[in-house]
């Protein structure tokens, strides 16, 4: 099985063992031990929750720097909508795309474009007799992962197509071959600036049979202040946008299940809110939906854990920008619609051992299963963290799985200590 590489990670340094993030993360990937916090990269979705909640900035991101674009000979910026909506007052996208071409890239394709593109073919994708319904968007790599790890039975949901980030990529590459034929492959290098740490895992790991066709990931507030300053001293830009307000939508939770043009759809988004829908869906419980989207961020993208912005202000910005814009400019004629290009597509999704599992044997997971039930019914149930497991469920597995001691509970330790006191002063009596 191919390693997962993370993109967010811990500054032990920084860490205090304060207990904040444990809390947070949706997946359980965080224990603190010996005074700090550690990561379990098998649990781990690189949801970049524990980043924005870290009160000492111990948990970070993993990501390229723009400087990383300079081995190429022929730049290009991917955009993502997101970005749009971190500049106060702009009402021309052109503005941006501009700014990036002034701070050093060749050329600028918009992610949102792609989106509209996809929008387009998931519309008739949806019509393909046999497609497991609801059909969930793979758009969100945390959403992806978390699917994988901890509602299994969902993936077959999962629409294999690709987001729209890879198929910017490569229609990028491909114009740029065809405008510059003296450009060999590898002088091209397509760069995304990215919302959230889960696209750069994303990248980094691709899927089973797919790898990713962007070169370099940049954080949207690394690149932030670069551009302002360029955009202030911009004169007027080039005609550069070629998306509407289909694609630009997108970037905010609710954009991409609009597109479908079809009211049976769900959009949830903040991660709690994703893990609660997704409950729903195995239990059956909602039925006669069509396509679900799921953002893990709250607000969908721009509230991605590598933004400037407050993802509530983020989305007011986005609807009255929207507003000048066209619905879409890379609209699909049904015919035109109906044939996806075979490159839209990935095949199979990496395997991983769903974080439910607790064993190879069926055997030993039932025994397993009784034991920290058995221990759970023992603990105080405050899930007050102090042990460094978020729950006292959490602890009793941490223990059954020889990776925690029963005395690493305060309150076990305080009645065993009261034991130990009062069997004192009874030998003291004698
Ligand atoms: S929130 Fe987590 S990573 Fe940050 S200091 Fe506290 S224990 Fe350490
Ligand atoms: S990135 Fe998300 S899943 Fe990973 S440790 Fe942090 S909160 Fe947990």
């Amino acid at each position: 099985m191919k390693k997962y590489e993370h993109s967010v990670s811990l500054d032990i340094s920084k860490c205090t063992g304060c207990t904040t993030c444990i809390h947070r993360c949706p997946t359980e990937a965080i224990r603190v031990r010996d005074h700090h916090a550690v990561i379990d990269p098998d649990r781990c979705i690189d949801c970049g929750e524990c980043i924005r909640v870290c009160p000492h900035s111990a948990k970070k991101a993993v990501l390229d720097h723009i400087k990383d674009m300079d081995r190429f000979k022929w730049k290009i910026a991917l955009p993502a909508p997101s970005l749009y909506a971190q500049f106060d007052n702009l009402d021309d996208v052109d503005y941006v795309l501009q700014g990036l071409l002034d701070i050093g890239f060749d050329d600028v394709f918009e992610v949102s474009r792609a989106a509209e593109l996809v929008s387009a073919y998931t519309r008739n994708y949806l019509k393909v007799e046999g497609i497991q319904k609801p059909a969930i968007s793979s758009a969100c790599p945390a959403v992806v992962r978390l699917i994988e790890l901890r509602f299994p039975f969902l993936k077959d949901n999962i629409i294999k197509m690709l987001p729209p980030m890879e198929i910017a990529a490569k229609i990028a590459r491909d114009e740029a071959i065809e405008k510059h034929p003296e450009l060999k492959p590898e002088d091209i290098g397509v760069c995304f600036i990215s919302p959230c740490p889960a696209k750069m895992s994303y990248v980094r790991n691709g899927f089973s049979d797919y790898e990713s066709k962007v070169d370099v990931v940049v954080p949207i507030s690394d690149i932030y202040f670069m551009l302002i300053n360029a955009m202030n001293h911009a004169k007027q830009p080039k005609c550069l946008s070629e998306s509407g307000m289909i694609g630009i939508g997108w970037a905010t939770s609710g954009g991409e299940a609009t597109a479908i043009f079809n009211e049976k759809y769900l959009a949830a988004d903040g991660i709690d809110n994703v893990i609660r829908v997704l409950d729903q869906i195995e239990d059956g419980n909602i039925p006669h939906l069509e396509f679900v989207e799921l953002n893990a961020c709250t607000g969908g993208c721009v509230g991605g854990a590598l933004t400037m912005q407050n993802p509530f202000i983020a989305k007011a910005r986005l609807q009255s920008l929207r507003r000048y814009l066209p619905v879409s400019q890379n609209f699909l004629s049904a015919d035109e619609a109906k044939y996806i290009p075979e490159y839209y597509f990935f095949n199979e999704l990496p395997e991983y051992s769903p974080i439910s599992r607790l064993s190879e044997s069926m055997a030993e997971s039932m025994r397993m299963m009784a034991d920290i039930q058995k221990l759970k019914n023992q603990l105080p149930g405050y899930d007050c963290g102090s042990c460094g497991a978020p729950t006292c469920r959490a602890f009793a597995e941490d223990v059954v799985k020889g990776l925690a001691k029963k005395s690493d509970c305060v309150l076990i330790m305080k009645d065993r200590f009261k034991e130990y006191l009062e069997n004192l002063g009874e030998d003291e009596d004698k």
